[in-house]
């Protein structure tokens, strides 16, 4: 029995439809993620789940108990809002305490459960801080602390990265799920950057127009995208339209390429997209998928340099590590394309 299901959510708001017919599980312990655009309905979704909104249609079941119709607190649910929602002039330890007042447990109870928050998010030497002095970071921790602390059974996060910049989201994109995997809780984290929902989750769920459109673990999804759509989204840029030729080859304007045997392909004559993984363009001659191409930019990144080369009938992307010497722009390319960094999409 899955710990959450989701069946058909639907919501509506002034005749726009937001949720049309949302399904999805969650297992108990998993670290899933939403994941879609901005305006998509993920934070409607969370609000959904934790009781904070209703939906017109469908069920929300916690361990196989119907919740549709359960009051927010009494769902053992909590959700982290995207700004946090601190208690402002209160110090840190207040802000940790105040669900375990609200539930009224001892004070022995609660200083031993606060101190227990501290030490899990690092904040020990913060207890008496008044958060208004808190940088962005340790605020977030502070947010983390005190949604952990009462022992949710599920527990939503609303963009929980969002507020910081980079550099501390790059390390927070690592501390947070090794709490959540301390503590044990079943999360569901939501974001619109792929890359936060790769690092953070078992499993993504991803959204498009009212819907789920693919879940899977995040190196899956990555590798195997759903539809055209999914992979623009997920930042794979290399489609091109494609026919269909024989069982395992396909043609697109500037060749004809072979698939690899597992390719699962259509019927010859098929119209629809071909992605082409990045990591499987090489740039020196080959002897089979080869291309020529003319490099027209080439950007710097520090850690790789980004090539875009124009081939017939559209433009390729690739990353390659400063370590060679990379082409120039005007150059001429001829390469090849590794048969198992192509995948055929659906029109
Ligand atoms: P996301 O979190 O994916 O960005 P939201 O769940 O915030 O998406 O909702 C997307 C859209 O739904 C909003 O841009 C807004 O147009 C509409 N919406 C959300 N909540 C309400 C509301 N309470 N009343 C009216 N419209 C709403
Ligand atoms: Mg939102």
């Amino acid at each position: 029995m899955p710990f959450l299901e989701l069946t058909d959510i639907h919501k509506t708001y002034e005749d726009a439809p937001l949720l049309r017919g949302v399904t999805f599980n969650v297992e108990r312990g998993e670290i899933a993620c939403l994941l879609g655009p901005s305006g998509s309905g993920k934070t409607t979704l969370l609000r959904i789940i934790a009781g904070l909104e209703t939906t017109e249609r469908g069920r929300v079941s916690i361990e196989g108990a119907d919740v549709t119709a359960l009051p927010a607190h009494r769902r053992g649910v909590v959700l982290m809002f995207q700004d946090y929602a601190l208690f402002p002039h209160r110090t840190v330890a207040q802000n940790i305490a105040f669900g375990l007042r609200m539930r009224r447990h001892s004070r022995g109870a609660i200083a031993a459960r606060v101190a227990e928050m501290l030490a899990l998010t690092g904040l020990e030497d913060f207890a008496d801080r008044d958060v208004n002095v808190l940088s962005g970071g340790e605020r977030q921790r502070v947010a983390l602390a005190r949604s952990l602390a009462p022992q949710p059974r599920l527990l939503l996060l609303d963009e929980p990265l969002g507020a910081l910049d980079r550099n501390l989201r790059e390390r927070l994109l690592e501390d947070l799920p090794v709490i959540l995997r301390c503590v044990g809780v079943t999360a569901i984290t939501v974001t619109h950057d792929q890359e936060e929902a790769f690092a953070l989750s078992d499993r993504v769920i991803l959204l498009n127009a009212g819907r789920v459109v693919q879940t899977g673990r995040p190196e899956t999804i990555y590798d195997r995208p759903h539809n055209a759509w999914v992979a623009r989204f997920l930042g794979l840029e290399n489609l091109f339209p494609a026919r269909v030729r024989h069982p395992q080859q396909v043609e697109a304007a500037f060749g004809v390429l072979d698939m690899a045997d597992n390719a699962a392909l259509p019927q010859p004559g098929t119209e629809g997209q071909l992605l082409i993984h990045p990591w499987g363009i090489h740039l020196e001659p080959g002897t089979v998928n080869t291309f020529t191409a003319q490099v027209t930019q080439r950007t710097f990144h520090g850690s790789y340099f980004r090539l875009t080369l124009a081939v017939n009938g559209g433009t390729l992307r690739l990353d390659i590590a400063p370590g060679q010497t990379p082409p120039a722009p005007g150059e001429t390319i001829h390469g090849w394309i590794d048969a198992t960094a192509l995948r055929w999409l659906p029109a």
